[in-house]
């Protein structure tokens, strides 16, 4: 009782996403093993860990993309009888400048089953201006995607992670390629929508500076889990040293 910062609504501190056993290979080599990790209903984790740690391997796993043994099981948020669903938002894509997709065009392409016609109706445009309220883009409508700065790339990215809204909300390195002011407004609003919608989050970070603030729990992966615990356990723990090789004081 009272581990959390901002304990989820109406679950009480259930599973909705439970990993046990988790392996990974690649080609005979092991990528992943022994990865055992809960997500509760309403928590925001962050996954850290070295570059070639196996997060995002452990990512495509839970989306369902990458072979992998063990049990991976979902449990929809509130009891909810239907389908579990998986927000995601890729690290970001890279458009052409000339690209001459918009931004709506891009929300039509992504969310209609029928093929977008050459004029998106009205009643399209008012449904993707209330996605993008959710980050706050409504400005970003008519912007062609190829000339979004990285920051406002990810806001529309996120706004369709979250259309329609996921029980998970799964991020992997949303911040590369964002400035410092950009990490703030992203944590900010995500951790806007974890108490708009009752979702959960799990988000694969290199800002450490950004975890006490604003995650309930860190995860620490090398090929397997390493420690967990508060931020302020994680980052003070001899495993985070020993995996970021952070010898006598020294920072990075
Ligand atoms: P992280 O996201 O923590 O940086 P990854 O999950 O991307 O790490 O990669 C973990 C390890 O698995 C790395 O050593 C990487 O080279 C290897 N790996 C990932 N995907 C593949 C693949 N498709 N084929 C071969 N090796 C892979
Ligand atoms: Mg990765």
């Amino acid at each position: 009782m009272g581990m959390m910062k901002h304990p989820g609504k109406g679950c009480d501190g259930h599973c909705c996403l439970k990993i046990e056993n988790l392996g990974v290979k690649i080609d005979g080599s092991e990528i992943l093993h022994d990865v055992s990790l809960h997500l509760h209903c309403g928590e925001i984790v962050a996954l850290i860990g070295p570059n070639g740690a196996g997060k995002s391997t452990m990512i495509k796993s839970i989306l369902g993309q990458m072979e992998h043994s063990g049990a991976i099981s979902f449990q929809p948020a509130g009891g909810r009888s239907r389908k579990f669903r998986i927000g995601y938002v890729p690290q970001s894509p890279n458009f052409d400048p000339g690209d001459p997709i918009s931004v709506l065009d891009l929300f039509s392409l992504c969310t209609q089953k029928a093929p977008v016609c050459f004029r998106v109706g009205k009643s399209q445009r008012e449904t993707v201006l209330s996605c993008l309220r959710n980050v706050h883009g409504e400005g970003l409508i008519d912007k062609k995607v190829g000339a979004l700065s990285g920051g406002e790339l990810q806001r529309v990215l996120l706004a369709l992670a979250l259309e329609p809204v996921p029980d998970i909300l799964i991020l992997d390195e949303p911040m590369s390629g964002v400035d410092v002011e950009g990490m703030q407004t992203l944590m900010t609003m995500l951790d806007e929508i974890r108490r708009n919608f009752d979702l959960s989050i799990l988000m694969v970070t290199h800002d450490f500076s950004m975890l006490s603030r604003f995650v309930d729990r860190a995860v620490l992966l090398k090929e397997t889990v390493l420690t967990q615990g508060t931020p302020e356990e994680v980052l003070a723990s001899k495993e985070f040293r020993a995996a970021f090789q952070m010898g006598g004081g020294q920072e990075t």
